[in-house]
């Protein structure tokens, strides 16, 4: 689908279900390195979510969706990841601005908008083992997937894989950031909890770009997904 009012409502209800599908793993990642509480903030972060953008405008441009998501994480998570997921969208929304629709190059500033505002908030830096070891890959990817001219949805695609994989590295590493920094050598060997999120997040904003799309990767089922809400 075009990236529009009904993708980013998609990416969002997608999101709330891809957390939900993995709150356990999310907190059994917390568990081994931080409070464990990671999947259990960001299910109710996603459930206000919801709620939030189910009261705005059905025609609601993609930014006004993802600010009012901003919104709902902010006052319902707690713990680090709040702020940091609360930043990292309101300046996605700030970079979206009140376009009806997203094309590639609006897509990676939108990513690219997401990442800045974790590091402004959070100022760590890659390779410190924290959720901006997803952000920046994808950026990375996103930038040059839309340099060689591929759609949004390939763009999105491309930021997803990208992040799965910045995810998976971060096990060898030593946190230099959040709860997981008081562990020392001890973090080595466990997954990142928040970058693992951010693997999952940005594959739900691809799959809500794939469905519809008619296109391979929407399968069966991705037909009803094409709705608003
Ligand atoms: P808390 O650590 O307060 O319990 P969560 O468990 O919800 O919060 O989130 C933990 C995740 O937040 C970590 O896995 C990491 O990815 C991310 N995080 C923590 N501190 C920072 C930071 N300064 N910058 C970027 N990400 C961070
Ligand atoms: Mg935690």
């Amino acid at each position: 689908m075009a990236l529009d009012s009904a993708w980013s409502r998609e990416w969002m209800r997608r999101a709330a279900d891809v957390i939900s599908e993995n709150r356990a793993e999310l907190g059994a990642l917390d568990r081994e390195i931080g409070d464990g509480d990671h999947g259990e903030n960001l299910e109710r972060g996603f459930h206000a979510v919801l709620e939030k953008i189910g009261a705005l405008d059905g025609d609601a441009t993609p930014g006004a969706v993802l600010k009012a998501a901003a919104m709902a994480l902010v006052s319902t998570v707690g713990g680090a990841s709040g702020p940091l997921y609360g930043t990292a969208l309101l300046k996605a929304a700030d970079a979206a601005g009140d376009a009806a629709s997203l094309d590639s190059a609006a897509v990676v500033a939108v990513i690219t908008a997401a990442r800045d505002g974790v590091v402004l908030r959070g100022k760590a830096e890659s390779g410190d083992k924290t959720m901006v070891d997803a952000w920046t890959p994808a950026v990375d990817a996103a930038g040059k997937a839309s340099e060689a001219g591929k759609s949004p949805a390939e763009v999105l695609r491309a930021a997803a894989d990208a992040a799965a994989a910045g995810a998976k590295a971060t096990e060898p590493l030593v946190a230099r950031k959040g709860r997981a920094s008081y562990l020392g050598e001890r973090a080595i060997g466990h997954r990142d909890p928040g970058a693992q999120s951010t693997s999952l997040l940005l594959a739900a904003a691809a799959d809500a770009a794939e469905a519809g799309t008619g296109g391979a990767e929407a399968g069966a089922g991705a037909a009803d997904a094409s709705e608003a809400d």
